[in-house]
């Protein structure tokens, strides 16, 4: 071993590597073709099933430590390098720890050659497993190994597909079950997983409960979708066999490589992450397939998000507050206003509440918009009260406000501040709302109550129409949406419903608004159900309130002055 290597022999060498290793947590290596010798940082021994650290027979003996299904590949490509086709070795693959699990490392080393032929080998080899190259639970090459490996091909990726496989809530999992059982639920997956890819698919781990099938040989979304029933079935199967033990699903997102334009890994990546998370925004337990028309949506849904946040920075502009009459049906008085939020922007024009709201509530910028679309209702309602002093408004409540902010406290001081009596008040309430925030709600309840403000049920006959809510809650109004409205007049049998509905409700002391009446034949056929209130296009359509004051505030109270002095209520029209 007399030989010189750039001034240094091969035993200088190895003492360089003795020197180095206690401050390195990689491994540096020399492996000696001619003496067919090979040498490893010490530490590289206590961390696998190696020999020694200088050892000879080097293939032999490396057949003890590398994971025998990857013994092929590295064989082949010492070979390539040892017959000077090539002087670079960088391959990602597995050796055995001392408890012969398979880690993942990288290897990597340059050949040298002397008088022409390759005579040793320096380099270095580092674990991959903590940085996302690999992932020694699921045993499976990571993320940053999949954007090595799409990266050889930009920007013309081939024909093929990416299905980025999710398990449904499995921090909840973790969290009943302990970290453990999760890491074997992850192998678990990760097994079914390599038994349905065939062998021209590769299989990655991506953080924490992902993992992602990459096809570039032509596969097309029907054949991923073919894998997803397999894994399901195989999820389905071993839940059978554990008794039901622990529940869990699978979501998957399918995108064809020739779906994006422009092709580029971080574009890929965020999109294949879209179409995952819209097949659990779908109700998880299935596979999305992407569309160009649901991605559009979606990024016009994210823009419009950060439109309203930048409105809501800048004091609340393009927001506005329309008013609704209700009208009681018998005598057509005026009840009060609902108070209804209206949003327009320079890009999209006006905006529907149906649109914008959810994306208030997924922001949670519902809460400084509540805040603001009760001071406008209140401001509303205190002017108007000097022409009609019981005129009523209402003002709707979203559960998010319930859940995260003290809104009802809100409610009742500032009615309180504004000099109108809570009776005054009512709160729109969905019953959907009131299921997600069942435990604040009854909480809260009590208060609500106790301070007297009322409560409106909205939107009644769409959803869970749990009746108990009318005993539990007792709401003031029972509001019965336009669907409803609109089958009841068409159809006999929902309007016997309805007659039905309206008596109960009565029977239980509470009033009944029937919502959404837009024509006289409609209000005709409504008025035999016997509703309290009324509101609708017929009556009236939401406005900005100079208009509302104009078209139905100063009617009502010259109404009021003329014929019923003294009368909460007033004639319009
Ligand atoms: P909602 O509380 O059920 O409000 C009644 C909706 O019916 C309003 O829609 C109103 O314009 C519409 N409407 C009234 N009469 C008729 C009619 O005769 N025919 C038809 N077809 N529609 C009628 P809008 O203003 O688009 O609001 C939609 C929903 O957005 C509201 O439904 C409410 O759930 C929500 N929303 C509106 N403003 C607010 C707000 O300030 N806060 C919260 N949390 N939600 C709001
Ligand atoms: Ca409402
Ligand atoms: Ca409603």
């Amino acid at each position: 071993m007399e030989q010189h290597l750039n001034n240094m022999t091969i035993d200088q060498f190895c003492e360089l590597i003795d020197f180095l290793h206690p401050s390195m947590d990689d491994y540096l290596y020399i492996y000696d073709f001619v003496h067919d010798f090979f040498y490893i940082s010490e530490n590289a021994t206590k961390r696998f099933k190696i020999p020694r650290k200088g050892f000879h027979n080097v293939m032999q003996n490396l057949e003890t430590f590398v994971y025998e299904p990857d013994f092929n590949e590295l064989e082949a490509d010492l070979l390539a390098v040892k017959q000077n086709h090539k002087t670079v070795h960088n391959l990602q693959y597995r050796w055995l720890d001392q408890e012969n699990n398979p880690v993942w490392i990288n290897c990597r080393g340059y050949a040298n050659l002397i008088n022409g032929k390759p005579a040793y080998m320096l380099g270095c080899i580092n674990e991959i497993g903590n940085r996302q190259i690999a992932d020694n639970i699921s045993g499976l090459l990571g993320e940053t190994s999949l954007y090595d490996f799409l990266a050889n091909y930009y920007p013309d990726m081939p024909k093929g597909f990416l299905m980025r496989i999710g398990i449904d809530d499995f921090k909840e999992i973790n969290e009943k079950h302990g970290a453990d059982y999760g890491d074997g639920l992850l192998k678990k997956v990760a097994e079914f997983l390599s038994d349905c890819i065939q062998d021209n698919q590769k299989l990655y781990s991506l953080h924490v409960d992902e993992f992602m099938i990459l096809d570039i040989s032509g596969g097309t979304s029907a054949d991923a979708v073919r894998i997803y029933r397999q894994l399901r079935k195989k999820v389905e199967l071993l839940q059978e066999a554990n008794q039901y033990e622990v529940v869990f699903t699978i979501s998957a997102g399918i995108l064809e490589n020739h779906q994006i334009d422009n092709w580029t890994l971080l574009d890929t990546m965020k999109i294949s992450e879209f179409t995952l998370n819209e097949a659990k925004r779908r109700g998880k337990n299935q596979a999305y397939s992407f569309q160009k028309e649901d991605y559009d949506e979606f990024l016009k849904q994210r823009e419009i998000k950060q439109i309203l946040q930048k409105a809501v920075s800048n004091n609340f502009e393009g927001f506005e507050a329309y008013f609704q009459p209700l009208f009681h049906l018998e005598n057509h008085t005026l009840y009060g206003a609902e108070t209804l939020m209206r949003f327009r922007c320079e890009k999209y024009g006006e905006i529907s509440p149906a649109e914008f709201i959810p994306a208030l509530e997924e922001t949670d910028l519902i809460i400084p918009l509540g805040r603001w679309i009760l001071h406008q209702g209140l401001t509303a309602c205190k002017k108007i009260q000097e022409w009609i002093p019981d005129f009523r408004i209402s003002i709707n409540v979203s559960s998010i406000q319930i859940m995260k902010s003290d809104i009802i406290d809100e409610i009742v001081n500032t009615t309180e501040d504004y000099g109108i009596h809570t009776s005054q008040v009512v709160i729109e309430l969905t019953e959907s709302g009131i299921l997600e925030s069942d435990a604040h709600m009854s909480k809260l309840w009590g208060k609500i109550k106790e301070k007297g403000i009322r409560l409106a049920l909205d939107d009644f006959g769409t959803g869970y129409s749990n009746f108990h809510y009318l005993y539990d809650l007792q709401p003031d109004i029972i509001k019965i949406d336009r669907t409803f409205t609109a089958k009841a007049v068409e159809n006999d049998y929902e309007y016997n419903l309805l007659s039905l509905m309206s008596g109960m409700v009565h029977n239980l002391n509470l009033k009944i608004c029937i919502e959404g009446v837009e024509t006289e034949e409609e209000k005709q056929r409504i008025q035999g159900i016997s509703p309290d209130y009324s509101q609708g296009f017929y009556f009236g359509k939401p406005c900005p309130y100079d208009q509302f004051v104009e078209k139905f505030v100063k009617p009502a109270a010259a109404q009021l002055q003329s014929s019923h002095p003294g009368t909460d209520d007033v004639q319009v029209g």
